[in-house]
């Protein structure tokens, strides 16, 4: 592969430059958000400089370039003006992507391995958040007791028997993830000796997989009886996928018997998981099932004020009024929009003040009630794919027609709330067993086939910009 070189020669100080990208990418951060920022700028390099006054960028993928280019460039401009007004020109370009030490956070489960369960307590440590502990956590009546349960596992030495499975659930942004974190930190902190693993139910599903296309079923599961918490966060994505379940609930039924604590998490309580035998989810309720209710007003002005607090930054009650009123959906939002209104405050240096807030949230409120249209997402899929849009309601069965016909009627239902036959009608007069059928398949391809999955989930990113 073609090695791709960095014009070492055409600046002098490489450093400040790197410096200045540093600078300008944790303003996006805190602009922008985490989420986002993962998604588009985490892994955008400075490369190269020529004069003093213009930067190039470079980025993995030309699809990421043009996005980046005409949804974010302004601000990258103007950022990087701002640490250095003698930049005048900012530039973003593809570099080909060697393989390299940055391939193990794009294919995180191709490449860690899972045979290395013991080495791996740095690894497990390093993945969590570290904002994510229990005196960062907020409590109050929607989430103590989805907080109190994870504590007591946090705290104790061995498997709590009526908590084992402790199931936590609730909607997103709601702090599932957060609690678990909190589980691994506490429990750490406490007893160094306890072993603890934390992993997304997609990364458990695929070693699952991998594991079953070995035949090495055993391994896998002897692997786990070392560990003394298996936390398995969003678990919705493993559960009606039939071929495999019932082997992963068998998996996880020897690892309850062999008094090992199990945290799970899920968007839904167990009764409600759909394509789930009755068996397994009586199984899956038999410790302790805790909600994580939505957020009250209460709460959501609690968990602002001490986010301001850790900052140290001081708001009037009024901003913080209007935050908590204004921003219901779940608590990452509502970070989300206090960390843009520090993050703008700090850029222009200007304090926080309620029609500052009021300004610089405008967009965000109103596409909080700009609903998405399944012509929309029709549209943007054709698109992405260069189909006509009138082949999405075509009968074609052609593969490079059916499959992005088959997931936009996927993000169809996942991002509108039409019902399975109202889709049906707008993807030409379809059953809505089509509908399930198309639904069914995208989600077993997402997690057979990881690339996809970022694919379809990227997609659902610029359906909802
Ligand atoms: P979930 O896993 O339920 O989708 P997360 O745990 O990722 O949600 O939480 C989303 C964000 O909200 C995180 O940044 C988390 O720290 C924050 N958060 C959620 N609940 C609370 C809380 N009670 N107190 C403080 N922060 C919270
Ligand atoms: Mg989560």
């Amino acid at each position: 592969m073609k090695q791709f070189q960095v014009a070492k020669a055409s600046y002098q100080d490489g450093e400040h430059y790197v410096g200045l990208w540093r600078s300008v990418s944790r303003d996006l951060a805190s602009y922008y958000g985490d989420d986002l920022y993962k998604s588009w700028f985490s892994k955008v390099d400075f490369l190269e400089a020529s004069g003093d006054s213009s930067v190039i960028l470079s980025a993995p993928s030309n699809f990421v370039r043009d996005w980046i280019k005409s949804n974010y460039f302004e601000m990258i401009s103007k950022l990087f003006g701002h640490h250095d007004p003698k930049i005048r020109s900012v530039d973003i370009i593809t570099k080909e992507v060697i393989p390299d030490s940055t391939s193990a956070e794009i294919l995180p489960m191709v490449t860690s391995s899972f045979t290395s369960l013991d080495d791996s307590r740095e690894d497990i440590l390093s993945s969590l958040d570290p904002r994510f502990t229990f005196d960062n956590f907020v409590v109050g009546p929607p989430n103590e007791l989805a907080y109190a349960a994870s504590l007591a596992v946090a705290e104790s030495n061995n498997a709590i028997a009526k908590s084992n499975p402790l199931f936590l659930y609730g909607g997103v942004g709601l702090g599932k993830t957060h609690l678990m974190h909190a589980i691994a930190w506490h429990a750490n902190k406490k007893n160094p000796n306890r072993k603890v693993l934390y992993m997304s139910a997609e990364k458990f599903m695929y070693r699952f997989i991998k594991a079953l296309r070995n035949k090495d079923i055993m391994s896998f599961k002897e692997e786990f009886r070392s560990v003394d918490i298996l936390m398995i966060d969003d678990i919705q994505f493993i559960c009606g996928k039939e071929s495999t379940q019932e082997e992963f609930f068998h998996t996880f039924n020897a690892i309850i018997d062999n008094n090992k604590q199990m945290v799970i998490s899920c968007d839904r309580s167990p009764t409600d998981l759909d394509n789930v035998e009755d068996r397994i989810k009586s199984r899956l309720g038999w410790g302790l099932v805790a909600d994580v209710h939505s957020t009250t007003y209460e709460l959501r002005v609690g968990i602002l004020e001490s986010k301001l607090e850790k900052m140290d930054i001081k708001v009037s009650k009024n901003v913080i009024d209007f935050l908590a009123s204004k921003i219901t959906s779940n608590v990452r939002e509502l970070e989300g929009a206090l960390n843009k209104v520090i993050a703008h405050s700090t850029l222009v240096g200007r304090e926080i003040t309620l029609e500052s807030t009021q300004d610089i949230l405008r967009d965000l409120l109103r596409s909080n009630e700009r609903s998405i249209t399944i012509e929309d997402i029709q549209k943007k899929v054709a698109n992405r794919y260069n189909v006509l849009v009138s082949d999405m309601s075509s009968a074609r069965r052609l593969r490079s027609v059916a499959r992005p016909r088959q997931i936009a009627m996927y993000l169809s239902k996942i991002l509108t709330s039409k019902s399975l036959a109202d889709i049906g009608k707008k993807f030409g007069k379809k059953d809505h067993t089509t509908v399930i059928h198309a639904v069914k398949r995208v989600e077993e391809l997402m997690v057979s086939d990881l690339e996809f999955k970022d694919e379809v989930n990227l997609l659902s990113r610029i359906i909802q910009s």
